[in-house]
Formats: structure tokens, sequence, C-alpha cells
């Protein structure tokens, strides 16, 4: 049994901590936030393959009770006269919630088997033939058998063991912002979407909360120089960029100082040559993300569940860590190709938003996008681990086939 820390509490962090603290593994789970971050759009999971892992973690059956639904997008002028309108399937996949509720989920089922320690982050790693010694901002200094990066696109743990030429952070030309507002014009059903060239502005109900509602704001923009973690500065540069439209944009900002989580980012594209260094390993987004669109959630999910697979069969960390990458890479460098949300979202030009929309009207293309996605999720072999213990499940007697109970 090893010694783990994992640094990141949001999916990937606590679906590793579930699995490896259940498998007896001694697991720190370290987040800098004070607390388990809010906040954040919907976040869905498309094809078997993942519902199968929720299951297994017993996750499955709460989170189906938890999710959204899945609201239909209507794109609308600024007059709200509706455009074009994708089904709630093309947004949803197969199970759809919020992303705060997922994070909450997996993080009350791993805290028995966890310790968590909030408002704390990796100042320094330092790995030698015993383990990594790890100096925390806080002053703590410990020594691990094993780190598990989990701390999302601008990874700390990435940074700090991985040489700057084996790391390619691809920005692919957008960004994107999320918050919350009082839900005060009663919008119910449909998402709304508004767009100007290179601009999406728009806001959906929270299905479990008729109050409340969220919003989705994506802009065009080369890479900006901002701090991470000053959210008036990042606010200010959403405020910048909306400013002057119309629609409901004028009171979706209105909202946006009192916010108090915001999720802000860079639309953009990690790829590392190698996901692991001797010790430490990279997961979910940290090692292999890409914001937005490409299956980020249900990867990180699937790959918490792989790492920890292989660990329990493999003699050593080191099999594990590089069959935990043969088994993952080609499957996730597939589905980051398909993250062309941006431009999707929020088209450049007007013409170009007027293509999107006229096409994506015509139910042949719709199928044959949502075939698309489908068949992403289909990339991945989903291997069963004996020696994980699978929560909520029995064998069905087939071999390799295991059922709900
Ligand atoms: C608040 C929030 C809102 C989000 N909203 C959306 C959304 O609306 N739509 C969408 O598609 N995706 C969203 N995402 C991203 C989505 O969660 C991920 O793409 C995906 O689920 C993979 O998860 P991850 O755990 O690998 O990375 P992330 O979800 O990015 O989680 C990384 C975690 O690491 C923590 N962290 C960062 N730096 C450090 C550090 N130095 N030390 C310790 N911890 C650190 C972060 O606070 C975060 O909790 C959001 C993420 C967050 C954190």
């Amino acid at each position: 049994m090893m010694k783990v820390l994992v640094s990141g509490a949001s999916v990937a962090g606590p679906s590793a901590a579930l699995w490896l603290g259940r498998a007896g593994h001694d697991v720190t789970v370290v987040e800098i936030a004070p607390k388990l971050r809010q906040g954040g759009y919907a976040v869905d999971f498309r094809g078997q393959v993942f519902t199968t892992v929720l299951a297994r973690m017993g996750v499955l059956a709460e989170l189906r009770s938890l999710q959204t639904g899945g609201n239909a997008m209507r794109f609308v002028d600024a007059s709200g006269r509706q455009l074009m309108r994708l089904p709630a399937e093309f947004a949803g996949g197969e199970l759809e919630v919020l992303r705060a509720d997922l994070s909450r989920v997996l993080y009350e089922h791993s805290r028995e088997q966890a310790t968590y320690r909030f408002g704390d982050s990796i100042a320094s790693l330092r790995e030698h033939t015993d383990g990594v010694d790890v100096r925390f901002e806080s002053g703590i200094e410990e020594t691990y058998d094993l780190v598990i990066g989990a701390d999302g696109m601008h990874s700390v743990v990435r940074r700090l063991a991985w040489p700057a030429e084996q790391v390619l952070e691809k920005h692919l030309g957008y960004y994107v912002g999320g918050w919350e507002v009082q839900n005060t014009r009663g919008i119910s059903g449909d998402s709304l979407m508004y767009n100007v060239p290179g601009k999406l502005a728009s806001v959906g109900a929270d299905t479990r909360d008729p109050e409340l509602a969220q919003t989705l704001f994506l802009f065009k923009s080369p890479v900006l120089d901002y701090n991470r973690r000053d959210l008036n500065q990042q606010k200010t540069i959403l405020r910048d960029q909306f400013s002057g439209l119309g629609w409901h944009v004028p009171e979706l900002l209105e909202a946006l100082p009192a916010a108090t989580e915001l999720y802000f980012d860079s639309i953009s594209r990690v790829r590392v040559d190698r996901w692991s260094t001797n010790r430490i390993v990279l997961l979910g987004d940290a090692g292999y993300g890409a914001t937005f669109g490409a299956l980020g959630t249900g990867t990180a999910v699937v790959g918490a569940y792989v790492l920890a697979g292989e660990l329990a069969q493999a003699h050593d960390f080191r099999t594990a860590f590089d069959r935990y990458e043969a088994r993952l890479r080609k499957a996730v460098s597939t589905t980051q190709d398909g993250s062309r949300a941006g431009s999707f979202l929020a088209p450049a030009t007007r013409f170009g938003i007027t293509a999107r929309n006229r096409i994506l009207d015509r139910p042949f293309f719709l199928n044959q996008m949502l075939k698309m996605a489908q068949n992403m999720s289909e990339l991945i072999e989903l291997p069963e681990y004996t020696g994980l213990t699978y929560s909520g499940l029995q064998h069905s007697g087939q071999p390799g086939q295991l059922v709900e109970e």
C-alpha cells in the first residue's frame, strides 16, 4: 500500500481518491481553493464507457437523480426570435449534471477513504529513488510514494515536474466564462444563446432551482495576460468584452461583480510527451485536457479508473503508469482533436453564424454530429480490473460482464 498525494479536487482528483482509497492506499488530496469549488456549467457523459465507470464507482444512481435533463439550446437574435434550435441530447449527452454536483458527489464518496486538505498547494517537488519530497505553500513538508497531478489545465504538478519543452499548451483562440445569476426573467426549458461575430452570451435555468440560472459566455481572443487567481481581473475582462451588447447581456453582466465563483479559462489543449515521470503522473485535464467539448470530464473519470486499475494489477507503479498511458493516449488524442467548441458556439463572422444555423437546422446534419459525438466515447476500451472493488455491482454470470445490483 502506498502513500499517495493527489493535487486537485474537482473531478479527476476525487475520482482517483475514491479508487485508490478504496484499494487501501493512504491518500491525501490537496486543493488550492479554500473549499470544494462550486460553479461551472453542466458537464455531460456520452456513451456506455463512461456510465459503466460511474456505475462501478457506485455514483451513477445518485448522479442520475441529479441530472439536469440537458437543456435544448435555442439560438436567438437580439429580439429573442428563434434562429436555430439544438435538441437536449446534443448538449446533454446521456447523462448531464452540473459540474459542481458531480464534484461534490465524487468528494462525498471518497472523503472517508482519503484526507482532503483545502487552501493549500504544492510549492516544490523533489523526486528521488525512495519517494517524492513535497513542500506545500503552507510550509508543511511530507514524502509520498506517488504524486498525481489532477489539478487541471494549468497544473502546478506539471509545471514543477515536467520540462517546458515536453509540454504543448495550445490556445485555441477563445475564452470561456460562466457564473450564477438570479433567474429574474423566468427562463425555463431551453438555454438561450445569443451570438454576435466572435462572441456568445447564453443563459440557462438551473433545472433544480428555478430561482437561479447559469451563464456561459465565450469570446474570440488571442492569448490574454491575466492573473488566474485574480477573480476581479477576470470579471473586468468579461465585462469589457461584452459591454455594449444588447439582448440580456447588460443584466447578466450586472450580476458579475457579486459572483463568488467564476469559471474563466482559455479554450485550449494540453499535450504532454509522456504522462508520467518516475513517481509522478498526470491525470485528467492536467495531462490531456482540452477545455470544452472534448469529453474532458468523461476522460478524467475513465482516466482515474484505468490509473487505479493498472496500479492494482501491475507489480510496480512504473509498469502501471506505462499501461495507463498506452491504454488511453490514442483515444484521448482523438477526443482532443474534436475540441472545436469555440468556433462552433461563437463563429468569427456573421456569415459563419448564419451558415452554422442553416446547416444544423437540417436533421440530417444534426444526426451526423450526434453520431460523431457518440462514436468518440467508443474509442476507449474499458478493462475490468479484478484488483479494484466495484460498488453496487455483481457479476452477471457472463465472463467480463457486471450488472447493477
Ligand atoms: C470551478 C470550475 C468550473 C468548471 N466549469 C466547467 C464548465 O462549465 N464546462 C466544462 O466543460 N468544464 C468546466 N470545468 C472544467 C472541467 O471540470 C474539466 O475540464 C474536467 O472535468 C476535467 O476535470 P479535472 O479534475 O481534470 O480538472 P478541473 O476540473 O479543471 O479541476 C482542477 C482542480 O485543481 C485545482 N487546482 C488548480 N491549481 C491547483 C494547485 N496549484 N493546487 C491544488 N489544486 C489546484 C482547481 O481548483 C480544481 O479544483 C470547470 C472546472 C472548474 C474547476
